[in-house]
């Protein structure tokens, strides 16, 4: 059986920056399990693995666009820190939702000061080239109810 839409398929994988930091894994964990072709995964994986067959192992550099997007400038924002709240105290890398121009995006607090809080709208993997290590390891039929869902139970 080959990976094709709406097939479930299993893969353990591992995704690495450009400098080889493990930034996510299924080492250690069950295989990642979705429906094909659904958008479960990012497009640059699910098109590199159409048409593979258990056991094939596939190195992916999955660029930004691909990805989670180029990094956008005008997400970063300067916030009064008086605009937060003091407890729990804020800290770099603490992430929240906020208001967005399309609805709420998820925010990282990436600088602040006494006066000010630097916050990025980016998703914090946005604009970083995604290297997959990906092996398949099972392709099956979904039952009616997870086609009729659109998602892998
Ligand atoms: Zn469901």
């Amino acid at each position: 059986m080959k990976i094709e839409k709406n097939k479930i398929v299993l893969i353990d994988y591992t995704l690495t920056d450009n400098d080889g930091v493990v930034i996510d894994t299924s080492q250690g964990r069950e295989p990642l399990k979705y429906l094909h072709g659904t958008g479960a995964l990012i497009s640059g994986l699910e098109k590199e693995l159409e048409g593979k067959e258990v056991g094939a192992k596939l190195d992916i550099a999955v660029k930004p666009e691909d990805g989670y997007g180029l990094r956008n400038e005008a997400l970063l924002q300067k916030v009064p820190t008086e605009h937060f709240p003091t407890e729990p105290a804020i800290q770099v890398g603490m992430q929240f939702q906020a208001d967005g121009p399309q609805g709420p995006i998820l925010v990282t607090i990436i600088d602040l000061n006494h006066t000010e809080v630097t916050v990025d709208g980016n998703h914090p993997l946005a604009g970083a080239t995604l290297n997959f290590k990906v092996e398949v390891k099972e392709i099956k039929e979904p039952t009616e109810e997870e086609l009729s869902h659109g998602h892998s139970h």
